[in-house]
């Protein structure tokens, strides 16, 4: 089968920053599973004086932010290839937008938190799959934790590569840990159109 669709995550994978993320959690009280459940989940005016704390860190991330080598050259050969592109990220629309233009980059299609689908699950990727109408077998996801991983295995998607990193959490079992972008290049070579 070959490749038509690739999902990438921002944070971590696109772009590099530095997120604490157990800091975080930790000042927004959140016990466990997903932050963006439990802030949904919080009476107001508690949930949006935690979801302007929340923004607070995104921004300050969003500013230090890098471009990930070799992004660009890979969206590019994917894009001469004829294989669409989607991020598909738990950040905000506005962070998300001012990322894609700092660093002039671009996708067929951008799916932020402002969806209501969010990582880890799979509903997010598999509203990207209907829209360009590609199986859970031609798609590949590129992220650089659990959650894409688990987003992934959701939406059936097998094809799943993360990008080490210094934060690379244990337990990714069924993903293919990759140190650079010409990697997976590499290891997607024959399933190019
Ligand atoms: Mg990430």
């Amino acid at each position: 089968m070959k490749l038509k669709l690739v999902i990438f995550d921002l944070d971590g994978t696109v772009v590099e920053n530095s997120y604490d993320w157990p800091a975080i959690r930790q000042q927004l009280g959140v016990q466990g599973g997903s932050i963006l459940a439990y802030l949904d989940s919080l009476p107001e005016p508690e949930r949006s004086e935690k979801y302007a704390l929340l923004r607070r860190f995104e921004r300050e991330q969003t500013e230090s932010s890098v471009l990930k080598q070799g992004v660009r050259e890979f969206l590019e050969w994917l894009a001469a290839a004829g294989v669409k592109t989607a991020l598909v990220t738990n950040n905000s629309r506005e962070n998300t937008d001012h990322l894609l233009q700092k660093f002039r980059l671009g996708f067929d299609l951008v799916l932020t938190r402002e969806s209501g689908l969010h990582k880890p699950a799979g509903t997010p990727f598999l509203r990207v799959m209907e829209h360009f109408g590609a199986g859970a077998g031609e798609t590949a996801v590129v992220g650089d934790t659990n959650y894409d991983l688990l987003a992934a295995k959701e939406a059936g998607v097998r094809l799943v590569f993360i990008l080490k990193s210094p934060m690379t959490p244990v337990g990714l079992e069924g993903a293919e840990l990759v140190e650079t972008f010409d990697d997976i290049k590499a290891k997607l070579a024959e399933k190019i159109p």
